[in-house]
């Protein structure tokens, strides 16, 4: 039996990509750069899935976490695809069915210094999970965590390669860009970035099968994620079970389960 792969996507860490993709938008100067966008994030994706199927991987579903950014045409046969709005959880369909997740296009967390487009799920937002900062990838890596599947290969820029490490020491790593502001990165040519990310994806496959990459596990119980935003939160006044407003902008969130938690903190 072959290795069963989760390949989660986001835009941001792509090479080439160091402007926010705007989706609200339709002035023909951010449909162009989306198109430009798509089809750089969509060479990235197909030599994770060729790296991880010479790799030994038997599946490859890939999750589309930025939206309308996956072109399904253009996506490697062999891919499974997930695709479109309204997931009723973050990272729809992950279990422990899976022997590890890939995350490409990745970007570091809010305020990370000079990392290219960094952001945690929405601009400005800082969280902390368990007392330790985290960002997209930090929460990928902790669900994926209490599913026992390691987050084996991240890309994006050299920030991110260095988040990803911190989270995961074992973990492959893709750096195709050096982050040199929050809207600059010095880019290596896409031939070079996809063979990165090919070889990359090889290696974690490879190593993930022989139980070299162990799940990240670092939260511990009791559970508790603090996310403070950049403005005054409307909802800020209502209190559920496992959550409670220190001010309009902060919110702490806790709970018995980590899974629970991170489901009320994604959704
Ligand atoms: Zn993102």
């Amino acid at each position: 039996m072959g290795m069963n792969i989760y390949l989660y996507s986001d835009l941001e860490g792509v090479a080439g990509v160091n402007q926010w993709d705007d989706r609200s938008s339709d002035r023909p100067v951010d449909v162009r750069r989306r198109r430009r966008y798509q089809r750089l994030l969509m060479g990235e994706l197909n030599s994770a899935a060729a790296g991880a199927f010479a790799g030994g991987a038997s599946r490859v579903l890939l999750v589309t976490g930025h939206s309308d950014s996956v072109l399904y045409e253009l996506a490697d046969e062999r891919l499974e695809i997930i695709n479109g709005s309204g997931y009723s959880t973050w990272l729809p369909e992950l279990d422990g069915s899976f022997d590890g997740m890939f995350f490409v296009g990745a970007h570091a967390m809010t305020g990370t210094p000079d990392a290219t487009l960094a952001h945690s799920f929405s601009r400005g937002i800082h969280w902390n999970l368990c007392g330790r900062p985290i960002g997209e990838l930090g929460a990928a890596a902790v669900i994926a965590g209490a599913h026992r599947v390691p987050l084996i290969m991240a890309s994006g820029d050299d920030k991110l390669c260095a988040e990803a490490r911190a989270l995961v020491p074992k973990i492959e790593t893709a750096q195709v860009k050096v982050g040199l502001g929050l809207n600059c990165a010095r880019h290596l040519s896409k031939e070079r970035a996809r063979e990165e990310i090919r070889m990359a994806a090889l290696r974690a496959v490879e190593r993930a099968g022989k139980g070299q990459i162990p799940p990240c596990t670092f939260a511990v119980p009791p559970y508790s994620c603090n996310v403070r935003f950049p403005v005054d939160q409307a909802q800020a006044s209502e209190n559920k079970s496992g959550q409670e407003w220190l001010s309009p902008r902060e919110v702490n969130f806790s709970s018995e389960d980590l899974l629970d938690l991170m489901r009320k903190v994604t959704y």
